[in-house]
């Protein structure tokens, strides 16, 4: 088992990893800038380095800073939790060239799946249902590019090899607009991602957003934890997900839980992963791979009774799955509301002082959120201050459950989007299940 570990994130999941790590024994070391000395995580670590000013990229993002810390303390592994780091090929090498553990894939399976044209050749070899597409990069071939557009069907959309967060993609309506359209995204791509590599993709018109979690040990066994839905979402940003995906047919969810662990047997894939699908009448389309824990794990955690992140810290230690797929038994419903430092009607950041907090509690509610009474939320990261998580033994208990937690949660000193979500599980589309991802935009005016 690690000994001790090093927590390269901030916020609620780096308390996240850090409660894993205590209830499996493992010493913990928190990283943080400097405006974030006041953590919780950072009070409750054994041990805590401040390792730079407060922008990402002199502290979060600052490898040799980070792998001189875990020199210092005699950290072995590092978890990098979601963003910043977690899915930097470069950042996981090297910790394991300088002889830590990376809690996550290998470098080459995380340079792998953050290049799209790779990830969807490797998904669609091992059999997961991809998008109708181009099949690897554009060429400059104006015939060839209208001739593959013309098979895939208008409309089709461009996107980035590299891109992520939602950038560096385009869609095209009509062969007039696009040879132009792919020559801008050729271009915005290299300027953002220092890689002008461009596919074409169906665009599809109205799809949910629906993912795969899986936990692989590298050793030959993998598993799934079911599906989530996170269709709604503002500007490609999650707001509120569920686990099962409502409404979909039982042998399509079956079939692309099958492709999806078959995949990681086929790619030797280590850790927790996403595969994130779009899904339109009665299909699954693979967008692409996570290789970290998600935001939104908490969901599957609670209709499996799986401890997703300190499934991680086992694995990492070398560890095989500690259960096989019929171990896992999928009960009840789970809803989970982001909680964000923001104005609930324009969505601007609202740093500031929380005044006064009180969490919500009952049967089947969980609170994962770092803050506390006069912590002050610093304006220089994500906005994100908590998740709100709840668990019935069908949706309606869970989303009734969610409508009480939100009216019980108070959060003064700043604005929060807590209206929102109040809002939102009332609206009654989103009551019935199983909206698109454009729903939220639409229902916003946006
Ligand atoms: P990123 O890595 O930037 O998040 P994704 O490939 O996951 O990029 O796509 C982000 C979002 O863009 C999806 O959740 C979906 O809303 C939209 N999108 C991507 N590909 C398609 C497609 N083929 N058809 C329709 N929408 C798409």
């Amino acid at each position: 088992m690690l000994e001790k570990v090093l927590i390269a994130n901030r916020g609620e999941i780096a308390l996240r990893i850090l409660r894993a790590c205590k209830e499996l024994g493992i010493k913990t070391v928190a990283v943080h800038s400097k405006v974030d000395a006041a953590l919780k995580h950072v009070k409750l670590a054994d041990e805590a380095i401040c390792i730079g000013p407060n922008p990402s990229v002199q502290s979060y993002l600052n490898v040799p800073a980070i792998i001189s810390a875990m020199e210092i303390t005699g950290a072995e592994g590092v978890h990098p939790g979601y963003g910043f780091l977690a899915e930097n090929a470069d950042f996981a090498e090297q910790v394991e060239k300088s002889g830590f553990v990376f809690i996550g894939p290998t470098a080459d399976t995380i340079r792998v799946m953050g290049d799209k044209v790779a990830a969807i050749k490797a998904m669609k070899s091992a059999g997961v249902p991809t998008v109708p597409g181009s099949d690897g990069p554009l060429t400059d071939d104006p015939t060839l590019l209208r001739q593959i557009a013309n098979r895939i069907g208008y409309p089709v959309i461009i996107k980035a090899a590299a891109g992520g967060g939602g950038r560096g993609m385009r869609v095209v309506e009509e062969e007039s607009a696009l040879i132009n359209a792919i020559s801008i995204t050729k271009t915005e791509a290299a300027a953002a991602f220092g890689d002008g590599t461009v596919y074409m993709e169906k665009f599809l018109q109205n799809p949910r957003h629906v993912e795969v979690q899986v936990l692989a040990d590298g050793q030959g066994h993998a598993i799934h934890l079911g599906d989530r839905d996170c269709s709604l979402q503002r500007r490609h940003q999650k707001v509120l997900e569920e686990a099962p995906a409502p409404g979909i047919p039982e042998d399509a969810r079956q079939a692309v839980f099958a492709s999806c662990v078959n995949a990681c047997i086929q790619i030797n894939y280590r850790g927790a992963g996403t595969f994130e699908f779009l899904y339109e009448d009665g299909h699954f389309y693979f967008i692409e791979m996570n290789t970290r824990v998600q935001v939104e794990h908490p969901v599957s955690e609670m209709i499996t009774g799986v401890d997703i992140v300190k499934e991680q810290l086992l694995i990492a230690s070398g560890h095989k799955l500690s259960f096989k797929q019929e171990d896992i038994i999928f009960r009840g419903h789970s809803f989970e509301c982001r909680i964000n430092a923001e104005d609930p009607e324009n969505f601007m950041p609202q740093p500031g002082t929380i005044e006064a907090y009180h969490a919500p509690g009952g049967n089947g509610i969980r609170v994962d959120s770092h803050i506390y009474n006069g912590y002050r939320v610093p304006p220089n990261y994500d906005s994100l201050i908590g998740k709100v998580i709840t668990y019935g033994q069908d949706r309606e208990t869970a989303l009734s459950r969610m409508r009480i937690a939100l009216d019980e949660m108070v959060i003064e000193g700043i604005k929060t989007n807590i209206p929102l979500h109040e809002n939102l599980v009332r609206d009654s589309a989103f009551q019935k299940g199983g909206v698109n991802i454009h729903y939220l935009e639409k229902k916003l005016g946006l």
